[in-house]
This record gives structure tokens, C-alpha cells and sequence, in this order.
């Protein structure tokens, strides 16, 4: 059976993008708990600006909604990053496996870069080396395959690099992960600015659709989505109509059909807009109810984080002890 894990990270609100490009699969994928493990990935939450009060409030949320989603913690482990030293652990190992080089290659790490340092806030260490620790994430489980959305690519890729280097350096330690991505989907755009990505932690959320955004707010935020210039013909081109082809994502994604196709069925951008806040609204519906119900009882939340935490250790701490030895750390 391949193990599978992925995380998210208390940044912001959850949005839709998180949704349809990574928490759908975990969902589909959960099996046995020890197979599939699921991530508040808190830590990676410090290496941008943050409000401590709100990254807590934030990690209690993301679990409530991820077991609204439908993770069920007697079919997956659901845990919080921090409450595992053993990714701390390995991330040090990691750090003396990967270069300089490649960190300052990644994309997500320029990009947040620029911000940072726009902000006049000034570019946290931590940021450069971020997908190293998220490296540690996934290799200290053993993990096979990694469920996310198109953006995380890259540092699956480069997980596996590292976890091949070590390797081939000082022995067979880790099992070598893919990232595997949802077939529609996989870069949810922003519904104000079609070429750039949904993301949770972006400040104006006039073009992010919230989990938890009432159906009124759904509906307004789709209606007013930026489309594209030109003729209103509705047809799936995400170079030439990046706004309308993300529109047909959304809806192919809820609906399971196919974008191009889906096409074929509007002759305007007002009716295209109108099923995909319909299809929004009734993809939400079941997890908010659940989401209430869940956070009207927030130590079932802690009950299984905990449990899920304990778990976790359990199958990382061998993987990591067996790191420490083969890089040529003497035994405590
Ligand atoms: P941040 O802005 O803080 O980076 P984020 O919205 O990108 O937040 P992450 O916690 O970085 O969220 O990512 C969680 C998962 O959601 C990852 O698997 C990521 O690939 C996926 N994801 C994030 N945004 C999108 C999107 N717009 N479309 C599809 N998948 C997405
Ligand atoms: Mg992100």
C-alpha cells in the first residue's frame, strides 16, 4: 500500500483552490491510518509575517475543516506539524543535503521573497529553507505519493531529489515520493486577476472564494469574476481566456464534467457564471453544515489531533533515527 501524506498551512482562510486542488483528493485517498496522513503544517506558517493568536486560531480551523471535508480520523492520520519533532529532526539533515543553489531556484520562494521584502519587512531565513523542512514532511513518513495542487510541484520534485541524493551518499533511507495532481483544477486562478494563482495568505479576497463564505458571498464573488475582452464567446483557452477557462475549471471540477466540453453548452458569460456559483454553493453546503457542528464541539478536534500527533511519531521516529545514523551520527 502507498503511503500517502500532504499538509496545509494556517496562512489564511481556506479557500476553494485548496479545496479542489489538494483537500478533495485527500479525502478520496484516505484508507488506513497509517497510510494516509494529513498536516496542519504550522511551522511553515512562521516563515512569512504572522499574528501568533491568529496562526493558532488558524491551525484549529484548518483542522475542523478538514474533518468537514470528510477526513475521518479512523481512516487517516490527522496531526498538527509542530506537535511532531521528528520533522524538525529531519529537516536538519536535509538542510546538510540540499545547496544554497537550488533553495533560491524555487519559484513559491521568489515570489514570497519579493513580498517580503516589498513589505519592508525583510526576508525570513526560514522562507529560503521552507521546502526543505517540507521535504522532511513527507520523507520522514515514508510517504509515496504527495496530493497537491500544480503550485507544489516544484518542491515535491525537489524532495525527491534530495531524498535520491541522500540515498545514493549514505544508503537506502527514504522511500522516493510523487506529487500527484488532480486531473481538473490542479492552479485554481483568482477570480479578480485570472493569471494569478488563489492562494489563502493574498490580501484582497474579492477574487478568493472562502470554504466558509455564505452562499450570497459565493455568489457575488462568481458573478463579478473578471472575465475576458473580446467577443463573450464562451470556449476553454486558459492562454487567450484565462478568466473564462477558470470558470470552466471550477465547474468541471464540481460537476465532473470536462472544461472544453463544458463549453460547448453557454453561449454567454452570464449563465456560465450563474451554474458555477450554483455548483460552488451546493460543494460547500455539506461542509459548512458539518463545519459548524464540528466547531460546536472543538475537543473532538483536539481529541483527534492529539491521537493523531502520537501516531505520527510513531511512524516517523524509526525512519528519522535511521537518517541520523546513516549520515554518520553516533547512536545517544
Ligand atoms: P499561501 O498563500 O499561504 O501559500 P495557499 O492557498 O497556497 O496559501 P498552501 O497551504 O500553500 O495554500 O497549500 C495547500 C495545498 O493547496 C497545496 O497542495 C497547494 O498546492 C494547494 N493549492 C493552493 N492554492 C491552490 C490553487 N489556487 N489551486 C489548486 N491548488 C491549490
Ligand atoms: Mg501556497
Amino acid at each position: 500500500m502507498t503511503r500517502i501524506f500532504s499538509g496545509i498551512k494556517p496562512t489564511g482562510h481556506m479557500t476553494l483552490g485548496n479545496y479542489l486542488g489538494a483537500v478533495r483528493q485527500w479525502v478520496a485517498a484516505e484508507q488506513e491510518p497509517d497510510d494516509a496522513l494529513f498536516c496542519v503544517v504550522d511551522l511553515h506558517a512562521l516563515t512569512v509575517e504572522h499574528e501568533p493568536a491568529r496562526v493558532r486560531r488558524l491551525s484549529r480551523q484548518a483542522a475542523t475543516l478538514l474533518m468537514a471535508a470528510g477526513l475521518e480520523p479512523q481512516r487517516c492520520t490527522l496531526f498538527v506539524q509542530s506537535h511532531v519533532d521528528e520533522h524538525t529532526r529531519l529537516a536538519y539533515l536535509l538542510e546538510c543535503t540540499a545547496t544554497d543553489g537550488e533553495l533560491r531556484r524555487m519559484i513559491q520562494y521568489k515570489e514570497k521573497a519579493a513580498k517580503a521584502q516589498a513589505s519592508g519587512e525583510g526576508v525570513r531565513l526560514s522562507l529560503l529553507t521552507y521546502p526543505v523542512l517540507m521535504a522532511a514532511d513527507i520523507l520522514a513518513y515514508g510517504a509515496g505519493e504527495v496530493p497537491v495542487g500544480e503550485d507544489q510541484r516544484q518542491h515535491v520534485e525537489l524532495t525527491r531529489d534530495l531524498a535520491v541524493r541522500f540515498n545514493q551518499r549514505y544508503g537506502h533511507t527514504f522511500t522516493i515520493p510523487k506529487a500527484t495532481l488532480p486531473s481538473v483544477a490542479a492552479r485554481v486562478m483568482d477570480l479578480q486577476d485570472p493569471t494569478s494563482k488563489m492562494g489563502k495568505s493574498h490580501a484582497n479576497g474579492s477574487g478568493i472564494v472562502y470554504l466558509l463564505d455564505e452562499p450570497g458571498v459565493v455568489r457575488k464573488k462568481v458573478m463579478r469574476a473578471v472575465t475576458d475582452s473580446g467577443d463573450g464567446a464562451v470556449v476553454y483557452d486558459r492562454e487567450a481566456r484565462p478568466g473564462v477557462a477558470n470558470l470552466l475549471d471550477i465547474l468541471a471540477a464540481c460537476t465532473g464534467g470536462d472544461p472544453a466540453a463544458l463549453a460547448d453548452g453557454y453561449d454567454g458569460y452570464g449563465a456560465l457564471k450563474r451554474d458555477v456559483a450554483d455548483a460552488v454553493v451546493e460543494l460547500l453546503r455539506p461542509l459548512q453544515e458539518r463545519h459548524a457542528e464540528l466547531a460546536a464541539d472543538p475537543a473532538q478536534v483536539d481529541k483527534a489531533l492529539r491521537e493523531g500527533a502520537g501516531r505520527a511519531r510513531e511512524l516517523a521516529r524509526p525512519v528519522v533515527d535511521r537518517a541520523y545514523e546513516a549520515i554518520g551520527l553516533l547512536a545517544p
